[in-house]
Parts: structure tokens; sequence; C-alpha cells
């Protein structure tokens, strides 16, 4: 097993800070994540899933509970890049197999693999439209 930083070191996280912020990944889990999401801030991660690995209309979000201030949103220069690279559906599927429904690898996502500060939630947009269309 190997130690990974929910929230990554280079952004303050360390072994103790914040609370749960090691977990234990096997060591082909813990590179398939960062293959896929690097050290990202989660509203990026949150916006690459969307993107590539759930159905269009479901959109992923990550809250903060800490209200942060500051603008995470992924900048245009990064969603442009990503949206040229190809999906990574071995690395994905390894990690979040088929069987799985789109909440469980959410909340799988939440316990394991992002900074314990946020959590992802999911929206499904035909929802929220048909409640904007009254
Ligand atoms: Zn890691």
């Amino acid at each position: 097993m190997t130690k990974h930083h929910r929230k990554p070191r280079c952004v303050g996280g360390t072994s103790v800070y914040p609370k749960g912020n090691i977990s234990l990944l096997r060591e082909n889990e813990h590179r398939f994540w960062h293959s896929l999401f690097g050290a990202w801030w989660p509203e990026w991660i949150a916006a690459e899933i969307s993107r590539k690995y759930l159905p269009r209309r479901l959109q992923v979000l990550a809250i903060n509970f800490f209200g942060e201030k500051r603008d995470r949103r992924e900048p245009k220069w990064h969603k442009k890049i990503q949206k040229k690279k190809k999906p990574k559906f071995v690395e994905w599927q390894s990690l979040f197999p088929r069987s799985l429904s789109p909440e469980e690898i959410v909340e799988r996502i939440n316990e394991r693999f992002i900074d314990p500060e946020y959590s992802l939630v999911i929206v499904d947009r035909e929802a929220t439209n048909s409640i904007a269309a009254g």
C-alpha cells in the first residue's frame, strides 16, 4: 500500500493536516488516480469527470466545506488542453468498475481520493432544467 495525500502536499496537505488527509491506496490505484487528475483542485477534477466519464446529463460539482473565497474553477486554458486529450478509460475503469453507479463513484472519490475539506456532488442537469422550467 502507498500513502496518498488527499490534499496535495504542494498546496499544504500533510500527513496530519487536514484531518484524514492520508489514505492508503494500492500502488496501481494511486498511480492511476494521479495519471487521471494530477494534483488538481477538486473543482478541476469535477469538471474533468463531468466532461469525460459520466453520462452527459450528470454534472459533478466540488463543494468546499469552509466556503473558501478563492476562485478554484477550472480556467479556460486548462479546459482547452483537457478537451483535446482523450479520456483514459483504462485507468478510470480500473479505479471505478462499470458495476458502480455514478453516486457510488463519487462516494468512493470523496472517501479516499480528494481533499477531505471538499465533497463532490452530482447534479442531474435534466432535473435542474425541469425545475427551472417550472
Ligand atoms: Zn497521491
